[in-house]
C-alpha cells in the first residue's frame, strides 16, 4: 500500500483547535475539500452566519473563513456524511478534565473522543486515516484502534496517526500560518509509515519539511502533554520567583530579563502574571500527573502537580494583596476588574484567573464591575454561577456588573484590577479614570502592563506582581 492522496477531510468538532486549523488547512490546499462537523448546531450555525459572525474570537480568522468557505471548506451538523466522504478524519473534540468517578479532577474524559471514534466504526463505509487532534494521555492511539477494528465493516482499514495541536489561543492563525513544528506519530509498520506520509502531503502544501517532525505514536501524544506541562512550569517558576521580589525588593521584570539572555534558558514566556489559565495548561498537567500515578510513578506525578499548585498560590496570594492593601477590608467597596478571557485576543474564558479573583471579592462582599472587550456578557454570568454554585445567581448580579467600557467600570471605584493583558488597557486615559474614582484611589496591575511610575505620578497607588509594594 503507497500513502493515499487525501482529496476530503473531515474533522470531528469546530471549536477553537478544528474550527481554526482546518479552515487554515482548506485555505493553503484549495484542491482539498474539507468539511469541519460537530453536534452543537449552534456552532455550526455561527461559523455559516452570512455577516462572519464566528463563534469564537481569533485574529485574522475571519479573513481565512471569508476566502475558503463556500468554496472548499464546509461546516455542518451531519457528522454521519462528513465521516462516510472523507478519506482522513481529524477527531478534535473537547477532552476536558473528568468531574466525578475515578480519577476525577486529574483523569481526562475521553467520553468525546470514545463516541468520535465509535461513530468513525460504525458509519465508515471505505478505508480511513483516523488522526488524533485532541489532546490525550499517551496511549489513548491504541484505545481508538481497538473500537475501530472491533467494530469495522469487511474492506474497511482504519489507521491511526497522531497530530496534536501546539496553536495558542490569540495567534491561532498565525501559528498555523507558520508553526514552530508540525508533529505527526505513526506507528512504525510499513502501513503507519504510508498514513503519515499522507498527512505529512497535506502540511507539505505550505510547512517547510525540515518543521514537519514525524516521530511514534507514543511520543507523539506524550510531546503534547510535556509540552504544555513545562510551558506552564516556565510560568509557575517565574511567578515563585515573583513572590520572593516581593518580599526582597528585587525586581520580577530585571530578574527575567537577566536570566532570559542565558541562551540555554531564552527570553519568552518568563513574564510575571496573576497566574495562567486557559483550557489547556492545569487539564494537560493534572493528565500529566494521573498518568503518572497509574504508572506508580509518585514522584513524578508530586513534581507535575506542584506546577498547579503554584498556580492556585499565585492566584490566591493576588487576591490576598488587593485585600490587605485595601485596609484589610473590601466589604461594600466597588472593585473594577479590567479583562474577563484567561489572555489578551481571545474570547476564551475557562479556567481564567479573572473568575477566582472575582469570587474571591465576592466571597469579601465587594461589590465587582467587570469589563472585557470580547467576552459575551452571558458567558460572564455562566463562568460566576460555576465559580460560586451555593450562590444563586441573582445574588451574583446584585454584587456583580457588566460594564460597557474599563471608563465605565472604573468609576466610583476603590481599586482597578488587571485580570487580562488586553492592549486597550494600556491606551486607557487614566487621568479620567482617576478623576472618576474614590480616593485613594488603587490599581493593581495582575499582568504587568501598565506604567505603574506613571499611574503614580497621577495619583494612584500601584500594586504590580514582583515588586514590593511601596504606595
Ligand atoms: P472545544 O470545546 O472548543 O471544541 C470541541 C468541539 O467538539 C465542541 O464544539 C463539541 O460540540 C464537539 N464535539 C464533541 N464531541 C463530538 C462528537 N462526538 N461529534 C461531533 N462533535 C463533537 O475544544 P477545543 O478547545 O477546540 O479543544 C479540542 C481539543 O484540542 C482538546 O483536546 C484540547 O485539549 C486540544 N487543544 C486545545 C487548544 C486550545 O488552545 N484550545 C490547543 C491545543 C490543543
Amino acid at each position: 500500500m503507497a500513502p493515499v492522496k487525501v482529496s476530503k477531510i473531515c474533522c470531528i468538532g469546530a471549536g477553537y483547535v478544528g474550527g481554526p486549523t482546518c479552515a487554515v488547512i482548506a485555505l493553503k490546499c484549495p484542491h482539498i475539500q474539507v468539511t469541519i462537523v460537530d453536534l452543537n448546531k449552534d456552532r455550526i450555525d455561527a461559523w455559516n452566519s452570512p455577516d462572519f459572525a464566528l463563534p469564537i474570537y481569533e485574529p485574522g480568522l475571519v479573513e481565512v473563513v471569508r476566502q475558503a468557505r463556500g468554496r472548499n471548506l464546509f461546516f455542518s451538523t451531519d457528522v454521519d456524511k462528513g465521516i462516510k466522504e472523507a478519506d482522513l478524519i481529524f477527531v478534535s473534540v473537547n477532552t476536558p478534565t473528568k468531574k466525578s468517578g475515578v480519577g476525577a479532577g486529574f483523569a481526562a474524559d475521553l467520553k468525546y473522543v470514545e463516541l468520535a471514534t465509535r461513530r468513525i466504526a460504525e458509519v465508515a463505509t471505505s478505508s480511513k486515516i483516523v488522526v488524533e487532534k485532541s489532546t490525550v494521555p499517551c496511549r489513548t492511539a491504541e484505545s481508538m484502534r481497538t473500537i475501530l477494528e472491533a467494530n469495522s465493516k469487511p474492506n474497511c482499514r482504519f489507521d491511526i496517526l497522531s497530530n496534536p495541536e501546539f496553536l495558542a489561543e490569540g495567534t491561532a492563525i498565525s501559528d498555523l500560518f507558520s508553526p514552530d513544528r508540525v508533529l505527526i506519530g505513526s506507528l512504525q509498520t510499513q502501513e503507519g509509515i504510508d498514513a503519515c506520509q499522507s498527512l505529512k502531503q497535506v502540511y507539505a502544501n505550505w510547512v517547510p519539511e525540515e518543521r514537519i517532525l514525524t516521530v511514534g505514536l507514543w511520543s507523539s501524544e506524550l510531546s503534547k502533554l510535556a509540552a504544555n506541562a513545562m510551558l506552564a512550569q516556565r510560568i509557575s517558576s517565574v511567578n515563585a520567583l515573583s513572590a520572593i521580589c516581593e518580599a526582597t525588593g528585587a525586581n520580577i521584570d530585571e530578574v527575567a530579563h537577566a536570566i532570559g539572555y542565558d541562551s540555554r534558558i531564552g527570553p519568552k514566556f518568563l513574564k510575571a502574571s496573576v497566574g495562567f489559565g486557559g483550557s489547556c495548561f492545569q487539564k494537560d498537567i493534572l493528565n500529566l500527573v494521573y498518568l503518572s500515578e497509574s504508572l506508580h510513578l509518585p514522584e513524578v506525578a508530586a513534581y507535575w502537580r506542584q506546577v498547579v499548585e503554584m498556580n492556585e498560590y499565585q492566584k490566591r496570594r493576588f487576591s490576598k494583596r488587593v485585600v490587605d492593601t485595601l485596609f484589610n477590608t473590601i466589604t461594600g467597596k466597588r472593585i473594577a476588574v479590567l479583562g474577563f478571557a484567561f489572555k489578551a485576543d481571545t474570547g476564551d474564558t475557562r479556567e481564567s484567573a479573572a473568575i477566582t479573583l472575582i469570587r474571591d471579592f465576592q466571597s469579601e462582599k465587594a461589590l465587582v464591575n467587570v469589563y472585557d472587550p470580547k467576552v459575551p456578557h452571558e458567558q460572564i454570568w455562566l463562568d460566576l454561577e460555576e465559580a460560586s454554585p451555593q450562590v444563586p445567581l441573582d445574588t451574583i448580579k446584585k454584587q456583580v456588573t457588566i460594564c460597557k467600557s474599563a471608563i465605565e467600570a472604573c468609576k466610583d471605584a476603590e481599586a482597578v484590577v488587571i485580570a487580562t493583558e488586553w492592549k486597550e488597557f494600556k491606551e486607557i486615559d487614566w487621568e479620567a479614570v482617576y478623576a472618576s474614582m474614590n480616593k485613594p484611589a488603587f490599581v493593581f496591575d495582575g499582568r504587568l502592563i501598565i506604567d505603574a511610575e506613571k499611574l503614580r505620578k497621577i495619583g494612584f497607588k500601584v500594586t504590580t506582581i514582583g515588586r514590593p509594594s511601596n504606595n
